[in-house]
C-alpha cells in the first residue's frame, strides 16, 4: 500500500513550543501581551498596515469590519458569490443585504467590471476577496468606491505576503489597500496557528474605535497606555482578541515567513510546469495571475472542462491515495441565502463551483510527493 498524500498538513516550525513555554512560564496568558504586539507590529512594518489587531479568526476580523462600518438593516454590501461563508456572515448578522457579483472568466476572483451597475443608494461597502492570494484589481475597485463614496474591505484570508502593483507601479501588500482588511491563520493557510486572524486598519479614523470593540467595548487599551485614568464600558464589542498562547505560536510562524513562502511557491511552480502539457491536451485551465498581481503559493487549483471530469479525476486520485478537493458552493445559491438573492444568474461562479479542483499543497511536501501527484495526473484519461 503506497502512502497517502493528504490535501493539507499544517506546518510546525518547532519554535512554537519554545515561545508557548515562555508565555506559560511568564504566566502572561490572556491577550494583548508581548507576542500579540510582536505579531501586530510585524504586519504594520512589513505590509504597511496602519494598525493591526490580532483576532481569534478571520471571521471575527470581518465581524469587526461590519461593526466598524456601522452596517445596519437595509444596507447593501457588494461581494463575490464564489467565496467562503465568512465573507458574507458578518454583514448578514448586521442585517445587510448581500449583492453577489459573478467571478471573472479568467480567474475565480470577483469580476470588477460587474460591480458598478449593482450600486444603489443603499450600497455601503465593496468587499473583495483575493482568491488564492491573487489580488483583485484594486485601482478599479478603489476608483469606483471613491466615486460612490463606499468603503472597501479586503478579505485577505488567503492573501498574506502577496502584492498588488498599482497603475503608478507602486507595490502594495494585500490587506494594506482597502479601508479595512481581514487575514486568516487557520491551519489551512500559509501562516497558521490553528485558528486565528487579524484585522488590518488602513483608515486611521477607525483605529480608536477598533481597539474598543476588540476589548469587549471598553477603553482598556487607552487605559494601559495611560491616556485615561480609568476604564469602562464605552461602546459595543466582543472578546475578539486571542490568548498569548495563540500569539506565541503565530510568532514562530511569522519569523519564518520568507522560508515558508519560498517553499510553497516552489511547489506551486513545479505543479504548473509538470501539468501544463496535460492541461492543454485535456482542455483544463490552470491558474491565471494578472500582470498587476503576485503569487503567494497559497493554492494550486485547476478548472476542469466539465463537472464530470472533476468528479472522475478526484475519484481517480483517491484510488491512488491522493486527496484533491474542491470548494465553495456559490453563496448566492446556498440553502441559507438563495431565496434572499435577487435571482441573477452568476455563470462563472457556478462554473467554478462545479469545475474547480485544488491539489495538495503544504510546506512539508517533498520532491517525491510532488512528482507523484504530477505523474498520477498525467496518467489520467477522462472517459464518461
Ligand atoms: C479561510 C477563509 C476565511 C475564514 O477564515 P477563518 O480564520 O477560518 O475565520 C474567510 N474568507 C476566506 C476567503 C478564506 O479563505
Amino acid at each position: 500500500m503506497s502512502k497517502t498524500i493528504p490535501f493539507n498538513i499544517p506546518h510546525i516550525d518547532g519554535r512554537e513550543y519554545t515561545y508557548i513555554k515562555d508565555t506559560v512560564k511568564a504566566l502572561k496568558l490572556s491577550g494583548n501581551g508581548i507576542f500579540t504586539k510582536k505579531c501586530q507590529e510585524f504586519f504594520q512594518t512589513r505590509f504597511g498596515i496602519k494598525k493591526a489587531l490580532l483576532t481569534t479568526s478571520c471571521t471575527d476580523a470581518l465581524e469587526m469590519c461590519a461593526i466598524l462600518l456601522d452596517i445596519t438593516a437595509g444596507d447593501e454590501i457588494i461581494m463575490p458569490s464564489y467565496t467562503f461563508v465568512s465573507t458574507a456572515l458578518a454583514f448578514v448578522r448586521q442585517g445587510a443585504k448581500i449583492v453577489f457579483i459573478d467571478s471573472r472568466s479568467d480567474h475565480p476572483g470577483m469580476n470588477e467590471d460587474a460591480i458598478e451597475k449593482m450600486i444603489t443608494d443603499k450600497t455601503k461597502a465593496i468587499v473583495t476577496v483575493h482568491y488564492a492570494g491573487v489580488a483583485s484589481d484594486m485601482d478599479r475597485i478603489l476608483e469606483i468606491a471613491e466615486r460612490y463614496n463606499l468603503y472597501v474591505v479586503e478579505d485577505a484570508a488567503q492573501g498574506i505576503d502577496s502584492y498588488y502593483y498599482s497603475k503608478e507601479n507602486i507595490k502594495k501588500a494585500l490587506g494594506s489597500i482597502g479601508h479595512l482588511a481581514a487575514f486568516s491563520f487557520h491551519e489551512t493557510k500559509n501562516i497558521q496557528c490553528g485558528e486565528g486572524g487579524l484585522l488590518a486598519i488602513n483608515d486611521e479614523k477607525f483605529i480608536k474605535r477598533a481597539e474598543i470593540i476588540w476589548e469587549k467595548g471598553t477603553n482598556r487599551a487607552e487605559f494601559y497606555r495611560g491616556e485615561v485614568n480609568k476604564y469602562g464600558w464605552v461602546d459595543t464589542g466582543s472578546s475578539f482578541l486571542p490568548s498569548e498562547i495563540t500569539a506565541a505560536f503565530l510568532w514562530a510562524q511569522l519569523e519564518k515567513i520568507d522560508i515558508i513562502q519560498k517553499k510553497r511557491i516552489k511547489i506551486w511552480n513545479k505543479y504548473l510546469e509538470g501539468l501544463s502539457d496535460w492541461a492543454i491536451t485535456n482542455n483544463v485551465q490552470l491558474p491565471y495571475i494578472p500582470e498587476y498581481a503576485t503569487n503567494n503559493g497559497h493554492m494550486f487549483y485547476m478548472i476542469c472542462p466539465r463537472a464530470n471530469f472533476r468528479t472522475k479525476l478526484i475519484e481517480y486520485l483517491k484510488s491512488k491515495n491522493i486527496n484533491a478537493v474542491f470548494h465553495y458552493l456559490s453563496l448566492h445559491s446556498s440553502d441559507y441565502y438563495h431565496d434572499k438573492h435577487d435571482g441573477r444568474m452568476l455563470i462563472f461562479t457556478d462554473k467554478y463551483t462545479e469545475q474547480l479542483l485544488r491539489l495538495p499543497l503544504w510546506y512539508d511536501m517533498n520532491e517525491s510527493d510532488i512528482s507523484l501527484v504530477i505523474k498520477t495526473i498525467n496518467n489520467f484519461k477522462f472517459s464518461d
